[in-house]
């Protein structure tokens, strides 16, 4: 039976004033609505006890199966303004379908699609007057976060017995505040953050915390993020820590590393690779050693490199280092052309400001 989430409103919402000053300038991650959308699985009962409530602290216990063994999962999606008020979603479907394959791989129940659908379009709905007014250029989003977590209190190790599933919303500014700037890359070849038969295709919480001492050693050395390798022989690019990579050449192909069990499949990077023949250039999924990113830019075969996901959209990519050298960037100022129209392109299909010719847009509201 589909869950319904219903609304159980917050008795002490946030102030008109309060709420404006933060969408004036929302930044990422900071802030968050009113509300919270909830809902409870148990190996019994399936998923039970849907519901919008207010957003707060949570009760677990210390022996939550969560915080011993990260059995959590999550997923990353926008909510956009559109000019005449409506409110959209980019491909949830997409996030539902990931999210199920997620849970798969750490053993958690799937959430129904439907189900993941209502969960959006409930707090959405609820919390409406959070999503900021986004007139052209303004990339402003409200940032949706699903997740889902072991919260049985048990110390065995299996799969928990009882899960929590939950949505947050958090108003996004534009990423880049001030224009596009490129970002300085490091080559993380002490740490890995997945391997061959390990979670990297799953978007979990557990990765991310594998890939925080080669982000940090990126930054030790001047970087904004850290560039990973497959695991086994630190060979092939992989991606970094929370994006996909692309490589523009100057025959117009446009290059991503293949899924290989240990890469996170984007949703943007999917986008990327539909939009990319759209405007012309020839996409393609391969194996890509680094050894050909550092020989294409010094060559001229590369032009352009940009990173994606769906919180900073599209990034350019400028210097890459590594212990002992460094390449020099491709980038310019403000990223290529090609990068830029991608990016374009996709905040246009987004934002309601072209025709969504692939049915990617979903209403919520
Ligand atoms: C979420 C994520 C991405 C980007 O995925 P999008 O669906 O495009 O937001 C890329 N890499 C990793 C490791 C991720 O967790």
């Amino acid at each position: 039976m589909a869950l319904s989430f219903e609304l159980s409103a917050n008795p002490n919402p946030a102030s008109e004033a309060e709420r404006s000053a933060i969408l004036e300038n929302p930044g990422f991650g900071k802030h968050f609505t009113d509300h919270m959308a909830v809902a409870t699985w148990t190996k019994d009962a399936g998923w039970h006890d849907g519901r919008v409530t207010a957003y707060g602290p949570i009760s677990l216990m210390p022996s939550a199966a969560v915080l011993h063994y990260a059995q959590e999962i999550f997923e990353g999606l926008k909510a956009y303004r559109h000019a005449d008020g409506s409110i959209w979603s980019f491909r949830p479907e997409a996030n539902a379908q990931r999210m199920a394959r997620s849970a798969a791989r750490l053993a958690l129940p799937v959430l129904p699609e439907e189900d993941f659908i209502a969960s959006l379009r409930a707090l959405v709905t609820a919390d409406q007057a959070w999503v900021p007014e986004a007139p052209d250029g303004s990339e402003k989003s409200l940032y949706l976060r699903p997740f889902m977590y072991a919260s049985e209190a048990f110390l065995g190790v299996r799969p928990a017995n009882e899960v929590t599933f939950s949505v947050i919303a958090s108003p996004a500014g534009a990423y880049f505040s001030g224009g596009l700037k490129p970002v300085t890359l490091w080559i993380s070849q002490h740490y890995a953050r997945a391997g061959a038969g390990g979670t990297g295709a799953a978007k979990c919480g557990g990765n991310y915390a594998s890939s925080l001492a080669g982000q940090l050693e990126g930054i030790e050395h001047g970087c904004d993020q850290a560039v990973f390798l497959d695991a086994a022989t630190q060979t092939f690019i992989e991606e970094l820590g929370g994006m996909n990579l692309f490589f523009v050449t100057k025959d117009n192909r446009l290059l991503t590393p293949e899924l290989t069990g240990s890469i996170l499949e984007g949703v943007t990077r999917s986008s990327i690779l539909d939009l990319g023949k759209e405007l012309g250039l020839d996409p393609q999924e391969q194996r890509i050693e680094i050894e050909q990113w550092k020989d294409g830019v010094a060559s001229g075969e590369i032009v352009e490199i940009f990173a994606c996901g769906t919180a900073a959209v599209v990034t350019p990519v400028g210097e890459l280092r590594w212990e002992g050298g460094s390449t020099p960037s491709t980038a310019g100022a403000a990223g290529g052309e090609i990068t830029n129209a991608i990016r374009s392109r996709l905040l246009d299909i987004q934002y309601g400001r072209v025709e969504d010719t692939h049915g990617w847009l979903t209403q919520l509201a």
